[in-house]
This record gives structure tokens, sequence and C-alpha cells, in this order.
């Protein structure tokens, strides 16, 4: 015991190295991914400080910064603004056999300049009583003249219908993606406004009888305390488009490291951490997006739900079309 005195002061007198640290600009909001930093910390002892903003300000931010950017890790929703970031040199190529091991490749970046941490699904929703599913099918079919006035979708400027259209260009082609476009526009019910809950929302108020949204919208409001959302969203159902051939359009929420990244190795622990088994369950039971971990669970509705078939195309071509996807739509008057 005499000489516990004297191992403290040594352990004083010791130089303390600087906590390691991890800066990270994120796209999503505080309450979806600050848990996960949270464990992050408590697992490794690197500091997470976390600046959240609109994603198209940080990419912008990120962009004024240059260089001296103190982020090291962007965190977005959609593939398409990953890329756009990519696009404009703010992320580095990082390689971490646990994340190629991981990841499939259809969701990431084939350089390693962005990894997905889950997924999400773009499907039809309709109105339970007024729609029978068999009349369903694909996104192509929303197009048919016999859905006119029936379809609520939110805006072009919309990133996750953005994505979607970039698909159709890759699936279809110039010519008929716009053709399909102007089927579409003509079958509105009202002019693009909310997001995605509200067009839940709308066609639970009989506005229209179809909407186009994420997945995780509706199991949020079919599990949110909030009774006006659950009673809407239980007056929908979801449908699985084109399961008869290439499957549903998916896209992924993810993260590339910045390229000034000043705390890289922490970085890319951090991304690791994101898609390790405890964190994967937490995105599907608390976000309800899907796992991009093969075998992990989600919650009971994510559970109900994944019995799917995804398109398999890689993501990246939904930056790459993101311009002419925008253009598209514009064309066609999707406003
Ligand atoms: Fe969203």
């Amino acid at each position: 015991m005499k000489y516990l005195p004297l191992l403290f002061s040594l352990l004083l007198a010791l130089p303390t190295a600087p906590a390691e640290q991890v800066n990270v600009y994120s796209g999503r909001k505080e309450a979806l991914i600050k848990p996960l930093f949270d464990a992050f910390t408590q697992e490794t002892g690197i500091r997470v400080n976390l600046v959240t903003g609109k994603a198209d300000a940080l990419i912008k931010r990120l962009e004024l910064e240059g260089e001296r950017s103190p982020a090291d890790l962007l965190v977005t929703v959609d593939a398409g603004r990953l890329y756009r970031a990519q696009a404009l040199g703010l992320l580095q190529p990082v390689s971490s056999a646990q994340l190629e091991r991981t990841v499939p490749e259809v969701y990431r970046d084939p350089q390693g300049y962005w990894y997905g941490l889950s997924i999400r699904a773009r499907v039809i929703v309709y109105a339970k009583e007024q729609v029978n599913p068999a009349q369903l099918s694909t996104y192509e079919a929303l197009a048919d003249p016999v859905w006119s006035g029936q379809l609520c979708v939110r805006s072009s400027a919309n990133i996750y219908n953005q994505s979607l259209v970039a698909a159709m260009l890759v699936h279809h082609g110039q010519d008929a993606t716009e053709q399909w476009l102007r089927g579409l526009v003509a079958n509105f019910a009202r002019a693009p406004k909310g997001g995605d809950r509200d067009q839940i929302k709308a066609v639970a108020a009989g506005q229209c009888r179809l909407a186009l949204v994420n997945t995780y919208y509706l199991a949020g409001m079919l599990s949110s305390a909030i009774a006006a959302e659950v009673n809407a969203a239980r007056q929908v159902a979801l449908f699985w488009p084109n399961q008869m051939d290439r499957g549903a359009h998916v896209n992924i929420s993810g993260a590339g490291v910045t390229r000034s990244a000043q705390h890289k190795d922490s970085a890319v622990r951090l991304l690791e951490y994101l898609v390790s088994v405890p964190a994967q369950e937490w995105y599907g039971k608390t976000n309800h997006e899907f796992p991009i971990r093969a075998g992990v669970a989600g919650g009971e509705i994510l559970q109900s739900w994944c019995e799917f078939k995804a398109d398999d195309l890689n993501l990246t071509v939904l930056g790459e079309k993101n311009q002419a996807a925008v253009r598209a739509m514009d064309r066609a008057g999707w406003k």
C-alpha cells in the first residue's frame, strides 16, 4: 500500500496523449445517428464531434472550407449526394477489409469513396379501401391513364425522386423515361408538396389513391406516438414494385471520408463500427431502415417487409445520371 502515492504521482507526471477524436458532418438528424456515435465512443474512447445540417449545405460548407475543413467524415442519405460530394473532390478513397466484406458491392463506391450504411426502398403505397393490389405492378405502370388524378408524390427537387428517375434512365434510356414521366405527371392528383409522410396522409385522407414513398416513413408512422399518424398509416398498404422483373428501387444512407480528414484512421474505425452487428440492428429497429449487413434483424415491421427483390443497379449510376434526371423531370413538368 505504501507505494500507492508514488504510483499516483508517477501517473500524474506522464504526459497525456490528446484524446483521439473524429469530426463528423451529418446530413442525418442528430436523433437518427448520435446514439450510435455515443456507443462508438464508449467502445473505443474516440470522441465524436458532430455537426448536423442539411446535406447540401454541408457539402457547400466542405467546398468552402477546402483543405482546412475540420470534417473527417460526411454522412448523408442518398447515393446521389455522396456521388456529388465525390465529384466535387471532397472525399477520399479508403479501403478496409471489414467494410468491403460487409457492404455489398452495389451499395458502395467501387473505389471506396463512400460506403452504404443502411438501405431504404422507394415503394408504392395505396389506399387499402380503394385499390386492389392486383391492379398494381411496376413504377412504369403508374404512368397508365387508368390512374389519372390518383397519384401523390413530393417535388422533383427531392433527391429520392431524382434517384428513382436516374434509375429509370439507366434501365430505359432517355426517350422512354421522358414518355413515362409525362404519363406520371399527368396522373398527379395535385401539385407536388410536402414530404413522404404528407403523401401517406394524403392517401389516407382520400386526396389520392397511390403515393411513392420510402419505406421507413411508413414504418415510422405505424410505430409513431402520435395517434393521427398511426391511423393514417393504417389506411394504406405497401406494394413492392417490379417484383416480376428488376426489383424495387433502393437507395442507401452512407458516408465517405473527407479529403481534408485529419483523423482518417478514426473515421474508418467509425465507418466499421457503423456496419457492426449492434449498429446495424439499431438502424433497423430505430430508423426502420434495412440493414446493409446480411443476417441482421430489424424491428417487427421490417421483419414483415424484408422479403422483397431489390434492383441491383450499382448506386454510383444514380449520381452519374442525376443531372439528366433533373432535366428530364423539368421537361415533363414535374414541379
Ligand atoms: Fe428521408
